[in-house]
């Protein structure tokens, strides 16, 4: 593209559009993308940078993924979209049949959402509505841990962590749920109990009002990039289990292989009540996510009034993102996967040992193919994102925290490029 094109797209970009987290009138500067394939997504200018973002851990097979591709091709030419209110369609079975297939064991019932905030706004409305259903509608808040993120929609943000998830802005508005501190016990580490007790505590004494208690299993994302140890999770479905709370899983980004099992709640061989699943499924092709209930979650929904569950968007089980994500699982299903991401962590946790020396840096650790290095101090976000761009990587820090969780199909020698190029972006800032 020639250059005065692209400062035209950039001139009004930045006259027009809101970008995510960032100012509308004085916003973080943004890099125009040409196209992507693999593990690179190539500017307007020519540049190729190795993504070690996933773009938010959803193109987990890189771009432009010639199976991906031929999916949605094929299933434009039959229906991109009808609606799911009094039909059906082969897509959505058939990616029922493999969600239910792959899920953790119990997770029979499937709901088809728009994005992952949504698919946690429909957990929570299930919960709530299971409690009415089953005769205790005062049961009606949510527990949760801090440094959690959910989404930026309503109920979603209300259990994001309470400093991070700006709830101060909020306030007074936002449904009150309550908090416990986050897990302080690492994977890997000794289990202390004494760990469990601020939520074993809670539980015990507010189970009358609680329809769920709502995590991120063992990896807390946005809120935190924190890895804590699987028995926390172990005992959360105990205590759940003990006073008839219901347990929500939102393996929205850790689902699919990225923490090195399929789904981050096997690490503690739990199955929750509901499940809410994204991002991975999609291929990072169009926006879709899922919400996975037992069988006693719908029965006591559909067993009370009003003998559904009250959601039905206009895009729900849309067949294009349907036929794109049974595509998707199935190259996530390949026996070579859980391998290759462990191979990848192997790899970072290598790569990037030599920043744990570094005076600016806090922490260091990595789970799959997540890598986390922790600053002591936020980072200048326009000045390190201009150094990653001119070594030839897309990482995109926020607050104190640089990480990576790489496209499943990055070579050994890209990912060797990109940590090498992080290591030496952190050191020398
Ligand atoms: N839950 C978790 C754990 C997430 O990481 C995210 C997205 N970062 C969401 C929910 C919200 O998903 P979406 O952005 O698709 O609405």
């Amino acid at each position: 593209m020639k250059e005065e094109n692209i400062v035209d797209i950039l001139d009004y970009d930045r006259a027009h559009l809101w970008h995510p987290y960032t100012s509308m009138e004085n916003p973080l500067p943004v890099y125009p993308v040409a196209s992507a394939h693999g593990a690179y997504i190539e500017l307007e200018d020519g540049r190729r940078l190795i993504d070690g973002m996933s773009s938010w851990w959803c193109a987990v097979h890189g771009y432009n993924h010639p199976v991906l591709n031929r999916a949605a091709k094929e299933q434009l030419d039959r229906m991109s979209h009808v609606m799911f209110g009094g039909l059906t369609h082969r897509p959505a079975v058939e990616l029922a049949h493999r969600l239910v297939a792959m899920a953790p064991e119990g997770l029979e019932k499937v709901f088809y959402c728009d994005s992952g905030s949504v698919a946690v706004e429909v957990a929570v409305k299930m919960a709530l509505q299971y409690m009415y259903t089953t005769g205790r509608p005062a049961r009606n808040r949510l527990a949760t841990i801090r440094s959690g993120y959910h989404g930026d929609t309503w109920h979603a943000m209300s259990v994001c962590d309470p400093v991070t998830g700006m709830h101060s802005i909020f306030s007074g508005r936002l449904p009150v749920q309550y908090f416990v501190e986050r897990p302080s016990v690492r994977v890997g580490e000794a289990w202390r109990d004494a760990d469990f007790e601020p939520m074993a505590r809670l539980i015990e004494e507010r189970h009358g009002e609680l329809a769920a208690v709502i995590v991120e299993p063992v990896v807390q994302g946005a809120g935190g990039m924190w890895f804590y140890h699987p028995e926390y999770l172990r005992r959360l479905r105990e205590y759940c289990d003990r006073y008839d709370v219901l347990l929500i899983a939102d393996e929205i980004a850790t689902g699919f292989g990225r923490t090195g099992r399929m789904f981050a709640s096997e690490w503690a061989g739990v199955v929750p009540d509901i499940m809410c699943v994204g991002k991975a499924i999609t291929g990072g092709y169009m926006s879709f996510a899922a919400v996975l209930a037992t069988g006693r979650v719908a029965h006591g929904i559909s067993h009370g009034e009003p003998g559904a569950f009250m959601h039905g968007p206009t895009f729900m089980g849309n067949p294009l993102a349907c036929a794109v994500a049974c595509a998707s699982l199935d190259l996530l299903c390949a026996d070579s996967l859980l391998p290759r991401i462990g191979q990848i962590e192997a790899a970072l946790r290598r790569l990037l040992a030599p920043a744990a020396g570094l005076p600016g840096v806090a922490d260091v650790r990595v789970l799959g193919a997540i890598g986390v290095i922790e600053m002591r101090e936020p980072v200048d976000m326009a000045d390190i994102q201009r150094r990653f761009v001119a070594e030839g990587i897309w990482v995109r820090p926020f607050g104190r925290l640089v990480y990576i969780m790489p496209p499943y199909i990055i070579t050994d020698e890209e990912l060797e490029a990109l940590a090498g190029a992080l290591v030496r972006v952190v050191e020398a800032l």
